[in-house]
């Protein structure tokens, strides 16, 4: 089992798979693009996939499957798959935007994904346009977000769990988070509230309090009765609501904090394990993977990397907003 140094079983892993992306949210990317990481950089699925064997040897039972936009990249269903059939892992989700997932969502309930998790931060479609960058010419600008709420309709009858995840934007979709959360009634799961990190582009960003949050809806009329639920790997509170199917989630990140709890680590696109979200420490796997290491020595390098993780990450002491910092912190490097 892999146990930090504050007693924290560590049984979750979110692998990002790549730095690329089809949308340019303004929240994590700059509006000008990033420079990518050349292919030869970016871990091959067979390296992410025997990293994976390793640290389900060491405990790690939940996967996440992330990015960028990790269904921009080709072959991630097979992974999945390949990642499910990992004695000792009980679950593999996806993070994903949901503008390719269509197509791809027979062959991940073939793969047996435990759940999708879509990022969707406004029903609007003039909104959805401003905040992602998506250009009004791109065959997918006139139908999201309208066709996600399908798929995702579509996932659920595949008897795929599905999330959404919401990050509330003072100005930009404020007005909107009832009629998100509504989502929650019938269509999907749960609809979870994530306040806005000040990490990489998002640094300077003010995010909008839980709680402010909790205070919108109710004003809406939604009446939040609070549940014991712990549902997935998150550090969600969640709420039922009369009349809905599914529950209202709020992480809150910023004005409450979840590291007394943090059950996860992180592994980077290019093979950097990191042990938390917010500080610039990472374990170099790539090399370990591509110069002969024994599972023995990758496990051993796993070990020590859980047990350098910090108590907590202080988002206010994270003031270096140059160019070069926030690309380091950027949520598509990471992995949200
Ligand atoms: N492209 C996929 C997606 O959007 O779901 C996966 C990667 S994305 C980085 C993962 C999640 O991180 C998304 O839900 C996104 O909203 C969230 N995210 C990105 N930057 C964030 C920030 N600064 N604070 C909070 N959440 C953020
Ligand atoms: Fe892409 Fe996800 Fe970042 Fe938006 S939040 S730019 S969809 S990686």
């Amino acid at each position: 089992m892999l146990i930090d140094s504050f007693g924290r079983t560590l049984d979750y892993l979110r692998v990002s798979v790549t730095d690329r992306c089809n949308l340019r949210c303004i929240y994590c990317m700059p509006s000008d693009g990033v420079e990518h990481q050349s292919h030869e950089a970016i871990l091959r699925f067979e390296e992410a996939h025997r990293f994976c064997r390793v640290v389900a040897n060491l405990g790690i039972r939940r996967i996440k499957i992330t990015g960028g936009e990790p269904l921009v990249r080709k072959g991630v269903v097979p992974f999945i798959r390949a990642l499910t059939a990992i004695p000792g892992i009980e679950q593999v989700t996806l993070t994903t935007n949901g503008i390719l997932l269509d197509r791809h969502l027979d062959e991940l309930a073939a793969a047996k994904v435990a759940g999708i998790n879509v990022s969707l931060d406004t029903l609007n479609p003039e909104t959805f346009r401003r905040l992602t960058r998506l250009r009004s010419g791109d065959p997918s600008a006139s139908a999201a977000p309208a066709v996600i709420v399908k798929t995702m309709e579509r996932a659920r009858s595949l008897g795929i769990p599905v999330k959404v995840n919401c990050v509330p934007l003072r100005g930009i979709n404020e007005g909107e988070l009832a009629r998100i959360a509504a989502l929650a009634e019938k269509t999907v799961d749960a609809v979870r509230f994530i306040e806005l990190m000040p990490l990489g582009y998002a640094a300077g960003r003010e995010p909008i309090p839980g709680g402010e949050v909790r205070t919108i809806l109710e004003r809406c009329s939604l009446l939040l009765c609070p549940t014991a639920e712990c549902s997935g790997n998150g550090p969600a509170t969640y709420f039922a609501v009369p009349g809905y199917s599914g529950r209202i989630g709020f992480i809150n990140a910023v004005s409450q904090g979840f590291c007394e709890t943090c059950n996860r680590l992180r592994l980077t696109p290019d093979g950097q394990l990191k042990p938390c979200l917010a500080s610039g420490t990472a374990w170099d796997l790539r090399t370990l993977l591509r110069t002969g290491a024994a599972d023995s020595q990758i496990a051993e390098a796993v070990t020590q990397a859980a047990a350098m993780k910090p108590a907590g990450h202080w988002f206010s002491a994270i003031t270096d907003r140059s160019p070069e910092n926030c690309k380091d912190t950027a949520m598509f490097r990471i992995g949200g």
